[in-house]
């Protein structure tokens, strides 16, 4: 677990490595190669602080101050950002962690169980075993009620954060996709929410975890090289994109 910690907090998230370029020469190339010049020059386009032609699905972070492959979203928890690096081991060491702290909860109740407490504690008027328990526990050994307390509100926030991550790995979205959705127009087709990235969701959870359907996106810059979409996205015009 603190494996997995210590890449979150200080690996590589999927910094986009800025290239020595003549950018002047590399956008109009660019313009040229797509809609032979009506591409518009956006801030979603073109990186001005890194310089560079973003690729699809990136994002500039403005703690890191990159532009970051495949940006999911920056964690607050970690100080770092999520990206195509360490998407899978985010969602990972989420997992292991609700798992770790369940146990300890567990341990905790088993241990204060085993400690039997006695009953017959005379400021302690219920009739309720748990209440019993709980207020006897508080009593004697109050740490760990609260650390009990602390880590139970955690596990529910770490499972409600995995199952909105499920959500979107199997959508083939990121957080900052599924927050930001209107804004970017090729999600929608004919006014229609269309994914261009959606595999289907066994294929998405292979593409997640890197084990099949691999792309590669520091480097796509345009729909035409994306080895693996969506085929009903692109049997229709591209020009409605
Ligand atoms: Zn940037």
């Amino acid at each position: 677990m603190l494996y997995f910690f210590k890449i979150l907090v200080l690996g590589n998230p999927g910094i986009i490595k800025q290239k020595k370029i003549n950018l002047e020469e590399e956008i109009k190339k660019f313009l040229q190669k797509k809609n032979k010049g009506k591409f518009p020059i956006t801030d979603k386009t073109f990186c001005f602080t890194c310089e560079i032609i973003k690729p699809l699905r990136s994002k500039h972070d403005k703690i890191l101050d990159k532009c970051i492959a495949k940006f999911d979203h920056t964690c607050g928890f970690t100080l770092n950002c999520v990206g195509y690096k360490n998407h899978d081991l985010f969602v990972i060491f989420l997992v292991i962690t609700i798992t770790v702290q369940t146990i300890f909860v567990w341990l905790c109740y088993c241990l204060v169980k085993e400690y039997q407490f006695e009953k017959s504690d005379e400021s302690i008027e219920s009739n309720n075993e748990i209440w019993d328990i709980l207020a006897q526990v508080y009593q004697k050994q109050p740490w760990i009620l609260s650390a009990v307390i602390q880590t139970i509100v955690f596990i529910f926030w770490e499972t409600f954060l995995v199952l909105q991550q499920l959500r979107n790995v199997v959508a083939n979205l990121t957080t900052n996709e599924r927050i930001n959705l209107k804004r970017y127009l090729h999600f929608y087709k004919e006014g229609q929410y269309c994914n261009p990235f959606d595999l289907g969701w066994k294929n998405n959870l292979l593409q997640f975890f890197k084990i099949n359907y691999i792309v590669d996106w520091y480097n796509v810059k345009e729909y035409n090289e994306i080895p693996f979409r969506n085929e009903k996205y692109f049997a229709k015009s591209l020009q409605e994109i």
